[in-house]
């Protein structure tokens, strides 16, 4: 099964790509989550990264087409996979169809932009592990901490208001057109995204029982 999900930052793409990653036991890839990574530890990879990242930018194709690329070829993407926050851009989506990879479902979650300003200011993470927590919708056993590794959670920098408005704005204008990218292939599911965190989950499930026939 490859599953892709699209949506606005904040929108819950995370959130549920690892309950859907749980459930049928496939990867969820997150470029996000590999760039955060990579600057962590310092690397070549995370210092080319930083400045994208930090001002809320797109980080260059040819670099996340590389990561994305390396990562697919793991034995555990061989039974299927999520894509988490890739695609971004139609260069992107047709890079993955010029490796000969085909999705079988693309879900947008939808939600309002004045809704993911004020979601995005609750989101927490872990600073290990990568988890991710919201402090009123998904908040963790014990404050502060991360219910799956015990390392602590933090608030991500690009989670700040104005990077968010500015990553809002590059979503609608190089990511948003892959809705119809999609679309055009018979692939896309539009999904609520205002919708409780597990009618979502469900209704994406609903989707997917419906092409595993
Ligand atoms: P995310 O965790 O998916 O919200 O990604 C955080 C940041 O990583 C984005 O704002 C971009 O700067 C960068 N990033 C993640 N995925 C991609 C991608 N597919 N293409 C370009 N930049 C990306």
């Amino acid at each position: 099964m490859k599953l892709m999900f699209l949506g606005a930052p904040g929108a819950g793409k995370g959130t549920q790509a690892e309950r859907i990653s749980e459930k049928y036991g496939i990867p969820s890839i997150s470029t996000g989550a590999i760039l955060r990574e990579a600057m962590a530890q310092g690397s070549e990879l995370g210092k080319k990264a930083k400045s994208f990242v930090d001002a809320g930018t797109l980080v260059p194709d040819d670099v996340v087409i590389g990561i994305i690329k390396e990562r697919l070829a793991g034995d555990d993407c061989k039974k299927g996979f999520i894509l988490d926050g890739f695609p971004r851009t139609v260069p992107q989506a047709e890079a993955l169809d010029a490796m000969g990879i085909t999705m079988d479902l693309v879900v947008s979650i939808e939600v309002d932009d004045d809704h993911i300003v004020r979601r995005m200011s609750g989101r927490r993470l872990c600073s290990k592990c990568g988890a991710s927590y919201h402090i009123v919708n998904v908040p963790p056993k014990v404050e502060g901490v991360c219910d799956k590794c015990g390392a602590p959670l933090m608030l991500r920098a690009d989670d700040k208001p104005e990077v968010v408005r500015d990553r809002l704005a590059t979503y609608h204008k190089q990511t948003e057109p892959l809705k119809d990218f999609y679309a055009a292939k018979g692939l896309l599911v539009l999904i609520n995204g205002h919708d409780e965190i597990e009618n979502i989950t469900a209704n994406i499930c609903s989707e997917l029982d419906k092409i595993r026939g």
